[in-house]
């Protein structure tokens, strides 16, 4: 132990991490998260998956994020796309701030020009989702309203992301600030 006194730079680094492994309050706000963000959604084809999409380092798990994009494929045609992760990101912190206890239900992630052509005026030429970029989602028992107010408490502070509010869902995107309602239409 008198070795490590010595050491200024590596007791301290000692310290925190004893403070960690008794469970003291962490040094800061930033490491109150886990390293391990969850994520949990079922798709349009009622295919679920809870995972964590980060390694106990802090970095991303391919393997999640392949299954993740997976569910967030162009159901219709098939066809898999970018899943940005900020994206997930963003889904992740919104469920977190509904707990855990239910999941993201998925009605569009990823569309195909085809696709989003083929909904017609409800879908922009230029939409996000075209990307891989935005996420319409509903969660279980919870308001569509209640669900964006949440999506614009993020956005505020992120100064970004297109939040429309739907009657059975909520479209979410990584795009600029931007906010629409289209209650009344399906
Ligand atoms: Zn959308």
């Amino acid at each position: 132990m008198r070795g490590i006194m010595r050491n200024p730079s590596r007791r301290q680094v000692l310290i925190a991490a004893a403070a960690g492994a008794v469970g003291l309050p962490p040094p800061s706000p930033a490491r109150a998260r886990p390293t391990q963000q969850l994520l949990w959604v079922v798709n349009q084809r009622n295919e679920e998956l809870a995972t964590t999409y980060k390694r106990a380092d802090g970095g991303y798990d391919l393997n999640a994020l392949a299954r993740l994009q997976h569910l967030f494929r162009d159901v219709r045609e098939n066809v898999p796309g970018p899943l940005p992760p900020m994206l997930i990101e963003l889904l992740a912190i919104l469920q977190e701030s509904f707990g855990f206890d239910r999941p993201i239900n998925l009605h569009s992630g990823y569309r195909t020009p085809r696709t989003n052509a083929s909904i017609g005026e409800g879908a922009s030429p230029r939409s996000y989702h075209l990307h891989g970029m935005a996420a319409d989602i509903a969660m279980r028992g919870i308001a569509p309203l209640d669900l964006a107010l949440a999506a614009h408490s993020i956005s505020q502070r992120l100064g970004m992301m297109g939040i429309g509010l739907y009657n059975r869902f909520v479209h979410v995107d990584i795009g600029p600030t931007a906010r629409w309602t289209r209650i009344g239409r399906s």
